[in-house]
């Protein structure tokens, strides 16, 4: 238990809180609704219920995180189409039968397809 002690700075930050809250919330409306959904009513209704009951700041704060965090996973995949997670675990997805193959295959093991020289891209076109 002496353990925990590290955490309690950290359980103390509103910012923290915030998110742990989220969290709660998101893991409540994921076993009604879907993933994606549950995660836009969970922050959604965490901003709301801050700014009731607590400060106007973290909520911002918290909403410039998520779009940060956003922003570094979705514009690599929308414009270059690079898929971080896909690239972590080293793999890259085909065109053609969007299976997730090595990330140094030459062609799809499944459809044959060839793949042309980008290689490191999580995903390719
Ligand atoms: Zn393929």
């Amino acid at each position: 238990m002496e353990d925990l002690k590290v955490l309690e700075p950290l359980f103390r930050m509103p910012l923290f809180q915030f998110f742990v809250l989220m969290a709660l919330i998101q893991l409540l409306s994921q076993v009604f609704l879907d993933r994606r959904i549950a995660f836009w009513l969970s922050s959604i209704a965490t901003t709301l219920l801050w700014l009731k009951n607590y400060d106007p700041i973290t909520p911002l704060k918290a909403w410039f995180l998520i779009l940060l965090i956003f922003s570094v996973y979705m514009f690599p995949k929308v414009f270059f189409h690079f898929n971080l997670f896909l690239f972590l675990r080293g793999r890259k997805r085909c065109p053609i039968c969007y299976s997730e193959v090595h990330w140094k295959a030459k062609a799809c093991p499944f459809c044959h397809h060839r793949f042309k020289k980008v290689e490191g891209l999580g995903e390719e076109k």
